[in-house]
């Protein structure tokens, strides 16, 4: 009866086992270096791996970062609502509510020291859509015309440097 049964469960845990490869890219810098993540779920769990993926600006190969990019979307301290700090503890709250205080404060802190008391830092790694909302929100919310994109300037000196002295480079797609 016994081995019948784990014959049994063996059996519906291979029907289980599945695997998903989804062809993406990695998040972090301005590279952008194409990526394939794979899903291997089990019955019990999930397990996660990327691989390079060719392409003509980084001939397939990702650095560190990129290897462990899913981790940050996997993790179990991911914070997925937002959080405001009461008296040094931090509280989940709604995202209507997080909204309404951001529009508060912000107001606030230009009615007291001017327009150009805020500004907007924008990642190398944001989408054209995004970038587009922060535009919005700086010329039309904010009342402001800088946008900062440091990380593409960074990122594309480094693999400059790594194409010129090792003949490599994990790729980009702003040259
Ligand atoms: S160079 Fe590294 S961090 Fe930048 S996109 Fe490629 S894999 Fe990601």
């Amino acid at each position: 009866m016994t081995e019948m049964l784990l014959r049994y469960f063996r059996t519906k845990q291979k029907e289980a086992q599945t695997e998903k490869i989804y062809d993406t890219q990695c998040p972090f810098c301005s590279m952008q270096c194409k990526m394939q993540l794979i899903e291997q779920s089990t019955v019990t769990r999930k397990k996660y791996q990327t691989v390079g993926k060719d392409n003509p600006t980084s001939e397939g190969r990702l650095c560190i970062k990129g290897l462990n990019a899913h981790q940050h979307a996997v993790h179990t301290d991911r914070i997925k609502q937002p959080l405001l700090n009461v008296d040094g503890e931090f509280q989940a709250i709604s995202w209507e509510k997080a909204y309404a205080l951001i529009e508060e404060k912000f107001s606030a802190i230009q009615s007291e020291h001017g327009k150009n008391a805020l500004s907007v830092y924008g990642s190398a790694t944001i989408t054209n859509e995004e970038a587009i909302y922060l535009e919005s929100l700086l010329e039309w919310h904010l009342e402001r015309s800088i946008l900062i994109t440091m990380a593409a300037y960074v990122c594309l000196q480094l693999h400059q440097q790594q194409r010129k002295h090792l003949g490599w480079t994990g790729g980009s797609q702003i040259v």
